[in-house]
This record gives structure tokens, sequence and C-alpha cells, in this order.
């Protein structure tokens, strides 16, 4: 049984404390870092466990307990940043003093890298779908009440599916519901929607029994993963965005995020390869937030127009990309975002540093 304050042996380890009133039952994390936000911290409360996760640095912190007594379904999660404190308000079903939190389970109260962790996944309900191309729809997931999770920018999380008898993984972006809706990162914390861009491969493996899905219907939804920093936008004067294909839904917060909360923002340049006009996602959402905000350029490059296209057509090249590419004052603080099909991701990089750009102005998105 859990009963008192866990001293841990490691001491950069955050550690937890619990306290009660006759409603209540408090759960405090002592991350021990000031970098902590509300995207920090992931709770889940689902059969019979109850699971908090802190993000800190590269580790993660887990308390994972079999409560002792029943609490409500919802719960609160709140950060005190300037501390790193991170409390958890969980509501009792009934006023009686616990005497103790709960029984440890798998891994609980321990602190380690990341990469180590494995993926957890909860269950979501599918409450949309709608079409965007004609192979690309948007899809809105949604959280249990159970679960406290916001994916954060630039991460990407696993979607889970059994297609006869097998389990299948694989990776998606979360977008924004649009490019023109006012931009509400981080998201509020009831907002428990989760939109993704999926284009639909007819003979692929995930994507047309994904597809199949009704409304209503579950999908399991792992823990965010992935590397990009949200510091890296930090006083940027010049953002420059690379996709090709479905590579274009990291690019959908980022771009979001930085015309809204960056502002030493002088540019934001998005170059977009597909294959013909029909295949361009939220195509004349671009353009219009082209004409809105002055600060941001679109141009799209087909590599199968039709005859009647009169835009930039090929593959991606030294020619595109350096006309492009330029930076809004010399030596500006810049950011170039790469993602597509690997092969395309590749070639980018090595174009893009060839144009002289370093490594670390480099981001590229990849499994
Ligand atoms: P697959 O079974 O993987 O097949 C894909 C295509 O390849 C099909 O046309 C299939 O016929 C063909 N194919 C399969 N095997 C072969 C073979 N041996 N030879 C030739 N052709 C073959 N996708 C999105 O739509 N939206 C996203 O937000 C998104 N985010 C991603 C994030 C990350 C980090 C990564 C790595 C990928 C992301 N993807 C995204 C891609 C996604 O993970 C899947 O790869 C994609 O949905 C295809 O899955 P599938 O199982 O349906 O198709
Ligand atoms: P697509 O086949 O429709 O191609 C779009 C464009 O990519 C083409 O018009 C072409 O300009 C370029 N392209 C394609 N193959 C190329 C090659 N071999 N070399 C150079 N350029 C090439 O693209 P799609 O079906 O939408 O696929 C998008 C890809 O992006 C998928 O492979 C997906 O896994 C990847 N993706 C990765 C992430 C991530 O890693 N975070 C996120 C989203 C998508």
């Amino acid at each position: 049984q859990v009963t008192d304050k866990l001293a841990t042996e490691n001491p950069s380890s955050p550690s937890y404390d619990w306290f009660q009133t006759d409603s209540l039952v408090t759960i405090v994390i002592y991350t021990k870092q000031k970098a902590i936000s509300l995207d920090s911290v992931i709770v889940d409360h689902q059969d019979g466990s109850f699971r908090a996760e802190t993000i800190v640095k590269d580790c993660s912190y887990l308390i994972h307990l079999g409560l002792s007594h029943e609490v409500q379904e919802d719960f609160s999660v709140r950060v005190v940043e300037n501390v790193g404190k991170v409390e958890i308000v969980l509501k009792k079903r009934e006023n009686t003093s616990w005497k103790c939190l709960g029984h440890p389970l798998e891994k609980h109260n321990s602190f380690i890298p990341k990469k180590d962790a494995g993926l957890y996944f909860r269950k979501c309900k599918l409450i949309s779908k709608e079409d965007i191309t004609h192979d690309t729809k948007l899809f809105c997931l949604m959280l249990p009440p159970s679960t406290h999770l916001q994916v954060p920018i630039g991460l990407h999380v696993y979607l889970k599916l059994t297609i006869t008898g097998t389990e299948i993984v694989k990776p998606y972006t979360p977008v924004s519901d649009s490019l023109l809706s006012k931009f509400k990162e981080p998201i509020l914390p009831n907002n428990k929607c989760i939109y993704f861009l999926i284009k639909i491969y007819p003979a692929g493996l995930f994507t047309p029994e994904f597809d199949h899905l009704q409304i209503g219907d579950l999908v399991s939804v792992s823990s965010p993963e992935g590397n990009f920093k949200i510091s890296k936008l930090q006083e940027l004067e010049d953002l420059f965005l690379l996709a090709a294909g479905t590579g274009f839904t990291p690019m959908v917060k980022i771009l979001n995020y930085a015309l809204t909360n960056i502002p030493s923002l002088r540019k934001v340049k998005l170059m977009f390869f597909n294959k013909t006009e029909d295949d361009i996602i939220w195509r004349s959402q671009l353009e219009k937030l082209a004409l809105k905000d002055e600060r941001f350029d679109a141009e799209f490059v087909l590599s199968a127009p039709n005859s009647e296209w009169n835009g930039k057509q090929g593959h991606i090249s030294p020619a595109l990309l350096s006309d492009f590419f330029k930076r809004s004052v010399e030596k500006s603080k810049v950011l170039l975002c790469i993602c597509g099909p690997t092969p395309f991701t590749e070639q980018g990089i090595m174009l893009l540093q060839d144009l002289n750009f370093s490594t670390d102005e480099i981001h590229s998105f990849t499994a």
C-alpha cells in the first residue's frame, strides 16, 4: 500500500504527495523543473487503473495506482509553472476519509527515458468525418472524459485498430480543425477533440479500415511522440515550410501557432508539393490565409499537373527552393520544416544544406 511520501533513489527524479478534503483528493507532483505545462501531463483513469505520466525533459515520470476508493469520472489538472508543480484534483464518489491513496501498479513511481516508456493507448470515439480532397478526410476523435491529454505542436500520435485479429499501429499528426479559425493553443482544458487529416490508400493496410469506422466507433490513440520543440519558434523571423502530400499535416499547427504567437515573425512561406491540383489539401483555406495575413505566402508545385495548370511544376529541386526560400532580412533567425515521403525529405535536407541553411535551422519530420 502507498501511504506516504515516496522518497526516490534518483535525486533528480520528480516525487509526489497527496492530501484530501471531505470531497476531494489532490495528487501533487513535484517535477523540480520549471519548463512544465499542461501538455507535459497525461492522465488516464480507466479499467481500475489511475495513471499520470509527466514528461520532464526527455524522461517520463509515472504514477500508476489502483486507487483505494472510487472517484468520479472527471478530474482537473493544474500546473504551477514557475515551481514545476502539477496538481491533479480527483472528486471522491463518497465523502469518506481515505487511509491511503492506493496500491502501486506496474512501473509506479518510475522515472525513465521517454524512449523506454512504451506506448500507452486509450480508446477514443470517432465523432465526425469530412471529405477534404478526393482521397483525404478530416477526422475528429474525442478523448474519453477520464483522460487529460494535449498533443503538443509538431508531435504525432499512433492510432491502433485490430484488423482481422492483428493489431495495426500507424502514426498520424493532429491538425487544427481549420487554418482560418482563431488559433487556440494550448487547447482549452475541456477541449477533448483531436483532428486528423488522413489520406485513404485503397490498397493500404490501415487507412481503408479506418475509413470504414462509423461515427461512434472506437479507435485507440497513443500518447504523443516526436522530437519537435516549440522553443524552436521563439524569436523566429522567417518560417519556411516544405511539405509534400500529407506531409502538410505537421505544418498546420506550426503555421497557425507562429502567425498567432511569435511577435518577431516577418514571413511564413509554404512550398507545397502535390501530384495534381485535386490533391492539394485545404487549397482555398491556404489562399484565403495568404490574402488575410500578408506575412504568409503559399506556393503550390505539381508533379503531374494537367495542361491547364500555369503554376510551378516538377519535383523538389535546387532552383525551386533557392527562388522561394529567401530570408526576409540578411541573417534572419530562420527555421525550415520539411515533411513528406522519405525520399522527398532526404532530398530536401540535402538541397537546403547546399543552400547554406545549417542543420540547426532545419527540422525534418519522420517517424
Ligand atoms: P500502407 O499499407 O502503408 O500502404 C501505403 C501505400 O503504399 C498504398 O498505396 C499501398 O498500396 C502501397 N504499398 C504498400 N506496400 C507496398 C509495397 N511493398 N510496394 C509498393 N507499394 C506498396 N498520413 C496521413 O494521411 N496523415 C497524417 O497526419 C500522417 N502523419 C504521419 C506522421 C508520421 C510521423 C509518419 C511517419 C507518417 C504519417 N502518415 C500520415 C502516414 C501514415 O502513418 C501511414 O503510413 C499511411 O496512412 C499509410 O498507411 P496504410 O497502412 O493505409 O498504407
Ligand atoms: P504523394 O505520393 O501524393 O506525393 C506528393 C508529392 O511528393 C509529389 O507530388 C512529389 O512532389 C513528392 N514526391 C513523392 N515521391 C517522391 C520521391 N520519391 N522523391 C521526391 N519527391 C517525391 O504523397 P502522399 O501519398 O501524400 O504521401 C505523403 C508522405 O508523407 C507519406 O509517405 C507519409 O508517410 C509522409 N508523412 C510523414 C509524416 C511525418 O513523418 N511526420 C507526416 C505526414 C506524412
